[in-house]
């Protein structure tokens, strides 16, 4: 006794729209039935748990089958299955979400279930790989089996089935241009990619296990084999797990597993675990950190109820954690919307300050726990940390706690041991606290030491991001300044040391500054004559602090792009100690090529120091030095 009938549908062909609208990805079909099998498994066990089901569920497995020969590819699951009436209402009424129904039926006892399906057009994806889908199903309940059929018209068949247990078995007769679905190699890959931790055991296949060796076995007998389930995944992932079940080695063999190609240890872990005022968990990992921004990203898998959605989270994680690793699961983000409208949606914006607070309190416990650890990791996080406090107040906020500024010479002080340290002798003619750093010790290495001489204490700030981040902390902390150790502003210092009387009068400098000028002729260089002690270097060349920090923030990204700095020529101070005596020697010789040789050769010197002298003028430089010693 066969029944026909139409599917009820407004649209008279719905499956060419689902073909090209409902999913760009043709291949997520099979992730699609592969939730409602799991549905269907999880849903039968919670009948059977709450007394509904009367049947003996046991160890309940979904399989996936090739058949070459047929063409076919088949699920097939130990769930609740549909009676009749069930396949009228749930398959024929399109966009009837029975998942729905079902945890709005059980509301309270289902909601940790992890039921998935909730937008009712899933099973339909069949149709954008196969020509023909067959359903085989029997219910739990007592009624006869059913045989759904479609070819992909809008017409259906629906007659009696022959299958024996309860379950389902969705058959899809594979269209002639997905081929690709039929091959043991693809469906490998799409079930490691979206089903690798689904909660219920997924069987693709067999393989064969080796077994011990009997006892007495000789050396050159070979072990005995076994063939056995092929199960592909992991039905109870790491981070469905209670924190307080897990031991370290478990977090690091679950890293393992989601990133196989990995042979580093992760430095540590953050398990997030919320059920209000939504739900959400998952493992977080801070890798060893490149200086690179860019490509680190792409490295957290989203997931809901077990299920992987994605492994780009934008939008969902604030910016600067993007570049962890780990695994979020969360059924409360709304993924049906676009990434825009995400980032304004108040569920989701919760979800981001939620994770946010949440790495920031384990960063501050990592630190108070063991801080030379902490210490030790610190190069290979920064540019996390550092990133996060430029870019989210909240986690700005916090990091006084856990923020580290470390020394050239290797300690590390947080913010308010560096303040306490420094005030009392880094401070400035305008009464601000001037912070001293280096990008590069070797660069930059005559004025490190030159400022190292003077007992100053200097950073080791070296982040691709670090003139952003001084930028924010020179405004939001109080009376504070910057200065790299070959930045003018260094000399703004208040002088330890005592007033130098200068050897040269007011005039006499104001003729030095102009003869040196003349003979350099390069109009980026100011020439400035200072009175300094006898042992300080000849001559010095400095940058201002904030002309060159406005490049470099410019280079990499956002500050004052407006302004256009970048734009502009460098600009360099020639500091010249008028009290040297290779100074005094250059101010009393005669007007002519002597004089001037000694001017270029000592500007030369300073450039050299300073890393500018290049080309040409290198050249001339090392020519002009032969010279001078043969
Ligand atoms: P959703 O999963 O969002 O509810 P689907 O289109 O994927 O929507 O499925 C529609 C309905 O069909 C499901 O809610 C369920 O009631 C029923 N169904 C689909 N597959 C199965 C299955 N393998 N076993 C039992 N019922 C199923
Ligand atoms: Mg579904």
């Amino acid at each position: 006794m066969s029944q026909e009938g139409k599917i009820n549908v407004a649209v008279e062909n719905i499956f060419p729209l689902i073909k090209k609208f409902l999913y760009s990805d043709h291949e997520i079909f099979l992730r699609e039935l592969i939730s409602n099998a799991t549905d269907a498994t999880l849903k039968l066990k919670h009948l059977a748990l709450i007394g509904e089901a009367s049947v003996e569920v046991g160890e309940q497995q979904i399989e996936v089958k090739i058949n070459k020969e047929e063409g076919t590819l088949h699920i097939i699951d130990q769930g609740l299955g549909m009676t009749e009436e069930e396949v009228q209402k749930y398959i024929n009424d399109i966009a009837f979400s029975g998942a729905e129904e079902f945890l709005e039926k059980y509301k309270d006892s289902a909601k940790d279930s992890g039921i998935i399906g909730h937008f009712g057009l899933g099973f339909y994806s069949a149709f954008m790989v196969a020509s023909k889908v067959e359903i085989l199903t029997k219910s739990y309940k007592d009624e006869p089996a059913v045989h759904w059929s479609c070819d992909g018209s809008p017409n259906y068949t629906i007659e009696p089935g022959t299958k024996e247990n309860f379950g389902t078995e969705i058959i899809l007769h594979i269209s002639d241009d997905e081929k690709e679905f039929l091959e043991e190699s693809k469906i490998t890959e799409l079930l490691t990619k979206y089903n690798k931790f689904m909660p219920v055991p997924i069987k693709f296949g067999m393989k064969t296990e080796t077994l011990e060796k009997p006892e007495g076995a000789k050396e050159e007998d070979k072990a005995p084999t076994k063939e056995v389930d092929n199960i592909i995944n992991n039905p109870s992932p790491a981070w469905t797990k209670q924190p307080t079940e897990l031991e370290d080695q478990d977090y690091k063999n679950f890293y393992r597993e989601l990133y196989p190609m990995q042979f580093e240890d992760p430095l540590f872990h953050i398990h997030l675990n919320v059920d209000y005022p939504f739900n959400l968990t998952g493992i977080l990992y801070f890798p060893k950190m490149t200086q690179d921004l860019n490509v680190q990203k792409d490295r957290i898998q989203l997931y809901q109820n077990q299920v992987f959605v994605t492994d780009n989270v934008e939008g969902i994680v604030p910016e600067f954690l993007t570049m962890l690793r780990g695994v979020i699961d969360s059924p409360d983000i709304p993924l049906n919307v676009s990434r825009s409208y995400l980032q304004s949606d108040g569920a989701v914006k919760k979800i981001s300050s939620y994770i946010t607070r949440k790495v920031a309190d384990k960063l501050k416990s990592l630190f108070n726990e063991d801080r030379k650890a902490f210490e030790e990791k610190w190069n290979d996080i920064k540019i996390v940390i550092e990133y996060g406090m430029l870019s989210e107040d909240k986690f700005f906020e916090k990091s006084d706690a856990f923020a580290l500024y470390p020394t050239v010479d290797g300690s590390y002080y947080t913010w308010d041991e560096l303040m306490e340290k420094i005030k009392p002798t880094q401070t400035d003619k305008d009464g601000k606290t001037v912070v001293l750093y280096t990008s590069n010790k070797e660069a930059q290495h005559s004025y490190l030491a030159g400022a190292k001489a003077k007992g100053y204490e200097v950073l080791l700030l070296d982040s691709p991001i670090i003139s952003h981040l001084m930028q924010k902390l020179e405004q939001s902390k109080e009376n504070v300044t910057f200065a790299r150790v070959d930045a003018d502003s260094v000399d703004n210092l208040v002088k330890k040391e005592e007033e130098q009387i200068s050897k040269l009068s007011d005039e006499e400098k104001e003729a030095l500054q102009k003869s040196i000028t003349e003979t350099i002729g390069d109009s980026s260089y100011s020439v400035q004559v200072e009175a300094m002690s006898s042992d300080s270097a000849p001559f010095m060349i400095t940058q201002p602090e904030f002309m060159r920090r406005m490049k470099e923030m410019q280079a990499t990204g956002g500050g004052g792009g407006m302004m256009g700095f970048g734009n502009m020529p460098d600009m360099y101070n020639l500091v010249v100690n008028g009290n040297h005596e290779l100074v005094q020697e250059i101010f009393n010789a005669k007007a002519g090529k002597k004089k001037d040789r000694l001017i270029k050769q000592s500007v030369d010197l300073a450039k050299l120091s300073q890393g500018l002298l290049k080309g040409e003028a290198l050249t001339q430089f090392v020519n002009r030095s032969y010279e001078l010693i043969k």
